[in-house]
């Protein structure tokens, strides 16, 4: 630890454990304590860790084939984007490598679509507390001015306007506008649902104003809310999602998913990455993808989620510091009235990872695949924690 402290550049403070080895939801320390794991890689390891079919799929080819470039086909990126298509409103994917890399492309290809129709709208319009990444154009469109200070000037063309007021949003779009950039539910921003009606009237105004909807679904997507996708819960559809986090299941991956329509927009050379798409990534991601869909990953997702909200709801009754649970499938928040940053390390100690996002929201995002058992571990570990802290308090 204290070596990486002196080699590593300081953008991440870390927990004080190093982590060697991974099984399901359990992960290992260089002293072979364990952890159950209510991170996940920040919502990624859907399947836990060391999944057998993905190890399998993954080495089988690596001793196949790493890498080719996009200048020659391959099977197995050629297979993901099949599945996507077969399971999404999308027509077309683009593969990149990482969340903000595939909201780029979103980002691109909604101002490159109206500029082949000759229509003058380069403008998005985003919502307050989101998070679409850290490169120029994404941490622009991210409505969180912690996320830009120091890299001033940003990018030009990014209205905000709050979550779930439909009426803000009508008043944001002008002339000017290709698109609506949202995250169907609200991560790093602090677990944050849309009110029943938002994203259909989001929809409406989009196809009214004649722009483009995009969904990011980078924390929300492969199967975190109980659903493949989050926008299923809604009944509404984008013109163009990201995805990564969880696409590989830890192996480093993103995609932007387009409609025809909008997708022709990229022709040769409007848009390209070397990686994008590698084999050895494509066959993990198709492998996890057959996985969840066939051992009924996600179903069992939103039904352990609905356990875990009622085991938090009981500890929120029990505990005046908690002042909200908010959540769908195994996407939890539960906010605290105070800085959480204590219970992410008293929870270390006892075992448990959890993180902690805007200061004072415990978010809770494990494998999809975790047990009631370690649940229900977890909610008495938090009930004493809280316990403690209210007699001390006293
Ligand atoms: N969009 C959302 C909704 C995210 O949650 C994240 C990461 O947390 C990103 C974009 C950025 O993804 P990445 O860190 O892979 O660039």
């Amino acid at each position: 630890m204290a070596q990486a402290d002196r080699v590593m550049a300081k953008t991440y403070l870390r927990q004080p454990v190093v982590i060697t080895r991974g099984e399901g939801t359990t992960v290992w320390d260089a002293d072979g304590k364990a952890y159950t794991d209510f991170v996940a890689g920040i919502a990624v390891c859907n399947l836990g860790h060391a999944h057998p079919r993905v190890v399998k799929a993954l080495c089988d080819q690596a001793g196949r084939l790493f890498h080719v470039s996009n200048l020659y086909y391959t099977q197995p990126q050629t297979e993901l984007a099949t599945w996507l298509v077969d399971h999404s409103f999308a027509d077309r994917v683009f593969f990149c490598n990482s969340g903000a890399e595939a909201n780029e492309a979103a980002i691109k290809l909604a101002r490159r679509y109206f500029h082949e129709r000759a229509e003058r709208r380069h403008r998005i319009v985003c919502a307050e507390k989101s998070f679409h990444g850290r490169t120029m154009a994404t941490l622009s469109a991210t409505g969180q001015d912690k996320i830009k200070t120091g890299f001033q000037p940003v990018l030009d063309g990014f209205d905000f306007v709050p979550f779930n007021d439909i009426a803000a949003m009508k008043r944001a779009v002008t002339g000017e506008t290709c698109a609506v950039l949202l995250e169907p539910i609200q991560g790093e921003g602090g677990i944050r649902l849309p009110e029943p009606g938002y994203l259909q009237a989001v929809r409406e105004l989009c196809d009214q104003a004649g722009i483009l909807l995009i969904f990011d679904e980078i924390q929300t997507g492969i199967g975190r809310t109980g659903k493949l996708f989050a926008y299923e819960h809604y009944g509404v559809s984008p013109d163009i999602m990201s995805l990564a986090k969880a696409l590989a299941n830890g192996l480093p991956i993103g995609a932007m998913l387009a409609r025809e329509a909008v997708a022709q927009a990229f022709g040769p050379g409007a848009h390209a990455t070397t990686f994008g798409g590698t084999p050895v990534v494509t066959a993990a991601a198709l492998e996890t993808l057959r996985v969840l869909t066939e051992e009924g990953v996600i179903d069992k997702a939103a039904e352990t989620g609905r356990y875990f909200m009622s085991r938090l709801r009981e500890l929120k009754d029990r505990h005046a510091s908690i002042v909200a649970v908010r959540g769908v499938g195994l996407m939890i928040g539960m906010e605290m009235n105070a800085p959480a940053a204590p219970l992410v390390a008293a929870g270390l100690d006892r075992g448990f990872l959890v993180n902690c996002i805007q200061e004072t929201v415990l978010r809770f995002a494990p494998p999809l695949v975790v047990e009631r058992a370690a649940i229900d571990r977890l909610v008495d570990c938090l009930d004493g924690l809280l316990a403690g802290e209210e007699d001390r308090a006293q």
